[in-house]
């Protein structure tokens, strides 16, 4: 029985990790189309999320859990 109990608790723990973890399979290509002045905008071909960056680079982590409602 308390195994089960024990396998219940690390199943909750990978969720909330994978939760507060930057979503895989996420890519950012520039959307050149979207820009403001210096902010250049990407779209995430993965997730859709729309993200502006003022320096180089894609962004690193997926925007769409801002989005995600806690519960
Ligand atoms: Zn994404």
């Amino acid at each position: 029985m308390q195994i089960v109990v024990l396998l219940i608790a690390f199943g909750f723990v990978m969720f909330f990790a994978r939760r507060n973890a930057p979503t895989r399979g996420c890519r950012w290509p520039a959307d050149a189309t979207g820009d403001r002045g210096a902010l250049r905008k990407y779209k995430c071909a993965a997730c859709g999320a729309e993200a502006f960056t003022s320096t180089k680079g894609s962004p690193n982590d997926c925007r769409s859990k801002l989005k995600t409602p806690n519960l």
